[in-house]
């Protein structure tokens, strides 16, 4: 039996870090690091993302705001929205929450965010830096994973890590960062022949998918980290009791709310795993902490601190 790898705990000390290193901002400079997220219409679920990062902000000292817009916006009336933030002082973040509504391409409005305000680590110019191992903001979730990995003491230099799932704002990031940290890196993806092999050889493994429970024991090599990044909202009982077991509190959830939270890993792997992050708890609470420390950053950044 592993041991549940709880993101809070790992979150809360770099959100004390953070916390300490505003107070210091405002003593030194007279003002706190600003994050502003951008809402181009109205998904539920980027409506609560974003509150929680509002809720953040508040709650570490810096300046937080979330711009709504409408989903009928026009393109060039959000090209000189993110255009004004981008000259704004006051604001050192500035994030575009995704997915856009039809009709935004969201890599040419990423790209019109100042590469030193891009908190959230996917304008082409950041990820270029990641490439090149150089100095620069990063995606939150991968970073996430890394403090996820660290605080389990496991080293990455000369291990077999598999990545299931290469999106630009997680898989592909994270797989970069592990090569910078001398992994030996495996992307797997939708036309991946023999997954359960392939995710059977690492002695990390982080599953990025978005399948609720895809992962079971059968991916995993006795002892190995496991990461679940997946994140998805599951109404069918039948899934949650398969996954969970009778859990009153999930079916209670799904009664008031519709939907309870799952993982991409079956919660039993813990089993034959050395660690396993829990999802919902694990590296949720680090993206958020990431995203207020990568405020932080670019805060630094711009006033050479
Ligand atoms: P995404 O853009 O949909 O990418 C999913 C990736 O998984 C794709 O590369 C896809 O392959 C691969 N995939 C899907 N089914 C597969 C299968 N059967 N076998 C192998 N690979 C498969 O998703 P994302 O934005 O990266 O997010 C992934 C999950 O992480 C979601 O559950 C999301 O909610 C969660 N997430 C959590 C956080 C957090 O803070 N906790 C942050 C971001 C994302 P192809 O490329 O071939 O299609």
């Amino acid at each position: 039996m592993g041991t549940w790898l709880e993101g809070k705990p790992v979150a809360d000390k770099i959100r004390d870090q953070v916390k300490n290193e505003v107070a210091l901002c405002q003593q030194t400079f007279g003002k706190v690091p600003g994050l502003v997220g951008i809402l181009v219409g109205d998904n539920p679920a980027s409506q609560s993302y974003l509150r929680m990062k509002e809720k953040a902000c508040q709650s570490l000292g810096l300046y937080g705001q979330v711009l709504y817009l409408a989903a009928n916006t026009a393109r060039d009336q959000l090209k000189a929205k993110i255009e004004d933030l981008n000259n704004e002082d006051k604001v050192d973040g500035i994030l575009v929450q995704l997915p856009l509504p039809k009709g935004f391409a969201a890599h040419e409005v990423i790209s019109w965010i100042n590469p030193e305000k891009d908190v959230d680590g996917i304008h082409p110019y950041s990820l270029g830096l990641l490439l090149q191992n150089l100095p620069g903001l990063r995606a939150c979730t991968p970073l996430g994973v890394l403090e996820l990995i660290k605080s389990a003491g496991v080293g990455i230099e000369g291990k077999d890590v598999v990545v299931i799932g290469r999106s630009l704002i997680v898989g592909k990031p994270l797989a970069a960062m592990i090569t910078n940290e001398n992994g030996t890196v495996t992307i797997c993806h939708s036309k991946t022949k023999n997954l359960a092999q392939v995710a059977a050889r690492a002695d990390i493994l982080i599953a990025a998918m978005g399948k609720p429970g895809f992962i079971g024991p059968e991916f995993v090599k006795e002892g190995a980290l496991v990461i679940d990044v997946g994140s998805n909202a599951v109404s069918d009982k039948a899934v949650v009791r398969e996954l969970f077991g009778d859990d009153p509190k999930r079916e209670k959830e799904i009664q008031d709310k519709g939907f309870t939270w799952a993982g991409d890993v079956q919660p039993r792997v813990i089993d034959k795993a050395g660690w396993l992050t829990p999802s919902p708890g694990g590296v949720g609470p680090l993206t958020i902490a990431m995203l207020m420390r990568n405020t932080l950053e670019a805060f630094k950044g711009r006033h050479h601190f």
